[in-house]
């Protein structure tokens, strides 16, 4: 690799491994560019023929990069991206060479054994064929590391029979339905030009950053992602100096290079800073379409790791690493746009003129109120559990924050059938002549709501920093698909489509109202409200699961064949398991490092406490009271902390043998979940009590504090 110089140039660099649009135009045959750009779009069937053309040209152009394998890419319901490699390389010949070759079979299908991956019941594991498919609508792309170049092709995963296995089949199927039903909705209003409206999507990522050596030090860590012992530090965010402060040096590098690495990447990493908590961050990228979106976000997260290790540092994706302190999520920019640059959640200056605006609008509400339980499911995941409601990130309660301007304007359609005007941004006064005037928003952000518009779009807050953003997408794609659907049965068919529109419009306003609210998600208040108007609050992933399948549910999922009943029930037996397994694993590292590290540490400690009791009474008569009474109040400690190792150990055992499913995850999280409590409880008042030269492991403050 050719050395750049120390100021890259980020328009120069983006793109730079990536077989995009303009890398297919340059090298493919005219006939054969302009026959892919129909696939993408969805026109046109992939051939034998085309593919081996541009397999051919992808290799070289791979090989030109360094690359000497390729992979399918693809995202099973692991909740990581899987790949296995092949080498460019043909059986040896006679005379002992190989030649370099990749066939258009290669490029478009693969056959990993689906028996190794999640099915949930889909597949015995005698049956284990699965297949990969080409998906040409996210751009391969090749990835430089240690391991040398290797060109990745992203790929659906899918059953011998059909099923899908993974996160970008359905997504991509959701795509096609909210794509069908918005083109319908907006024939009605006129609009015969537009041929594509896509789902776009800008995902903020949040991350911790902190030192390698202390993270190796932790077992937690590296076991569960999470701290699952730590007394907290006396300082913590209630400062609120970390937020959007200045990025410390170590870190800014760090960041550089992550950025670096996604611009070659075409990952359009845009936005960086400090987050809430210490040692925390942010990254977001410019949206783009869902399924780029889903998997750039999967690169987002495998480089930050990567890059961390570079460093000696260490990044932390969990959504709770460290309890009492902020975790991290991530915030999902949804909106609808035409491929003629229209987006149809752009209220424009007027909203209350803008009919289909409206129309859009409140189908939304409708969509997110009626199936509010599929959307917080899809934001379900074990380490979820431990921010959703907590005051850190929205409510487990969903709702939709429209901000003053819509809200009037909803105000005014349900109260007289019509609405007459919109509430204006004024001009911003700050008091100081020197300062530019500026025209502020027609409308404050709200923080605390789980689905809030912002301007253009909608953003779904809800989800966990590590899991894919695919699930919620196609929850999203899906209803808000329905709903149009709905709206357009209604519309082609009525007589007078004004009046009928205008009906539509303050009917779906009036009959899901009860899904917005503008206050304090946070509040108590809001939680008993929201039980008055009848509204789900699902306090954890394993309530928040029997959503997935429930007749609503199959029905919605199977009329826009995103998902089959079966694939339904399959993902329900995933979610169990893995809720259970976690949990298993948290409850196994502490049973291990509570009997491994931790009591043999607080026994040195009373040994030296009993030590220095006996020497100083043979020494002198001095008082020895201190030492005595701290040896008592260790003791006691530790054997509170042997009691609940004990009882945690038998928990665990037990729910190992239960049989996977419901009643095992509803098991783990009530009695094992609570026994790790009652674990962790002595062993942070011993850390605040035994000499920290004798404490096995770095204490919160030193990890993020320290880095
Ligand atoms: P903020 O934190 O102020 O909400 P950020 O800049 O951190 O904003 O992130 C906003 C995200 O929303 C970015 O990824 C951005 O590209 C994305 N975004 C902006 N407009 C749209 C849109 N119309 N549709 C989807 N995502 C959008
Ligand atoms: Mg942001």
């Amino acid at each position: 690799m050719e050395k750049r110089n120390e100021y890259d140039n980020a328009a120069e660099m983006f793109g730079e491994n990536v077989f995009n649009d303009s890398v297919m135009q340059e090298r493919l045959p005219k006939k054969v560019y302009q026959k892919l750009k129909e696939i993408i779009r969805g026109g046109k069937e992939l051939d034998l023929a085309t593919a081996d053309v541009i397999a051919h040209e992808m290799k070289e152009w791979a090989i030109e990069k360094g690359a000497t394998h390729y992979t399918h890419w693809f995202q099973p319901l692991t909740g990581v991206t899987a790949e296995k490699h092949d080498a460019f390389i043909t059986a040896p010949m006679e005379n002992g060479k190989v030649l370099m070759s990749f066939s258009g079979k290669e490029l478009i299908k693969g056959e990993p054994d689906a028996s190794s991956f999640p099915s949930g019941g889909l597949r015995a594991t005698f049956e284990a064929r699965g297949y990969t498919a080409w998906d040409c609508t996210s751009p391969a792309f090749v990835r430089q590391d240690a391991a040398g170049a290797t060109l990745c092709i992203p790929t659906a995963f899918c059953s011998y029979t059909g099923e899908a296995l993974d996160q970008k089949t359905p997504l991509l199927r959701s795509m096609e339905a909210v794509n069908e039903q918005t083109l319908r909705l907006i024939r009605l209003f006129g609009n015969q030009t537009s041929q594509k409206v896509t789902a776009s999507v800008g995902p903020e990522q949040e991350y911790f950053i902190v030192d390698r050596e202390k993270y190796l030090m932790r077992k937690d860590l590296i076991f569960t992602g999470r701290t699952l012992f730590g007394a907290m530090p006396p300082k913590g965010q209630e400062m609120e100096d970390h937020y959007f402060g200045t990025i410390r040096e170590r870190i800014a590098a760090y960041m550089r290079d992550v950025n670096k690495e996604l611009w070659k990447l075409g990952v359009s990493a845009k936005t960086q800073h400090n987050e809430v908590a210490p040692a925390q961050h942010e990254l977001a990228p410019i949206y783009a379409s869902a399924n780029v979106a889903v998997d750039h976000n999967q690169l987002v997260m495998e480089t930050l790791k990567k890059v961390a290790g570079r460093h000696g540092l260490q990044c932390l994706l969990h959504e709770k690493p460290f309890a009492g302190v902020n975790g991290s999520g991530k915030h999902n920019n949804w909106s609808l746009t035409t491929d003629d640059g229209i987006n149809l959640l752009d209220p424009g200056v007027t909203p209350h003129e803008n009919f289909q605006f409206l129309l859009v609008l409140t189908c939304i509400l409708k969509a997110v109120d009626i199936y509010a339980d599929l959307l917080r499911e899809s934001a379900a995941d074990v380490g979820n559990d431990h921010r959703l409601g907590a005051n850190e990130a929205p409510p487990a309660i969903i709702s939709v924050y429209l901000g003053e301007q819509l809200e009037d304007v909803l105000k005014q359609l349900i109260r007289t059938g019509e609405a007459t005007h919109s509430i204006t941004g004024s001009k911003l006064e700050t008091g100081v002549k020197t300062l530019p005037d500026f025209m502020k928003d027609a409308t404050d952000r709200n923080r605390t709501s789980p689905f809030a518009f912002t301007g253009n779009k909608f953003e779904f807050r809800m989800i966990g920093s590590q899991d894919s953003i695919a699930q919620a997408n196609i929850v999203l794609n899906t209803i808000v698909a329905e709903a149009f659907a709905q709206a357009c049965d209604v519309l082609e068919h009525s007589s007078d489509f004004e009046l009928a529109l205008h009906d539509l419009i303050k009917k779906n306003a009036t009959e899901h109202r009860r899904i917005v609210f503008n206050g304090n998600g946070y509040s108590e208040e809001w939680v008993e409200e929201a039980l008055r108007r009848g509204l789900p609050n699902i306090t954890s992933m394993v309530d928040a699961i029997p959503s997935l399948n429930t007749e609503k549910a199959v029905r919605l999922f199977e009329k826009f064949g995103v998902f089959t009943r079966a694939e339904l029930d399959s993902r329900v037996e995933i979610e169990y398991e893995t809720y259970a397994k976690k949990i298993n694993i948290e409850a196994r590292s502490m049973i291990d490092i509570a009997g491994k590290q931790i009591i043999p540490a607080v026994i040195k400690y009373t040994t030296a406490l009993a030590g220095s009791v006996n020497a100083v009474r043979s020494a002198c008569a001095a008082d020895v009271s201190v030492q005595e009474g701290l040896l008592m109040e260790v003791s006691a400690l530790l054997a509170e902390t042997k009691g609940a190792l004990t009882k945690l150990q038998v928990l665990a055992d037990q729910g190992s043998t239960m049989e996977v499913g419901r009643e095992q995850a509803v098991f783990y999280r009530d009695a094992v979940l609570a026994a790790m409590h009652d674990l962790r409880s002595p062993v942070d008042r011993l850390e605040m009590m035994v000499d920290k030269e004798i404490w096995p492991m770095p204490s919160y403050g030193d990890l993020i504090f320290e880095v």
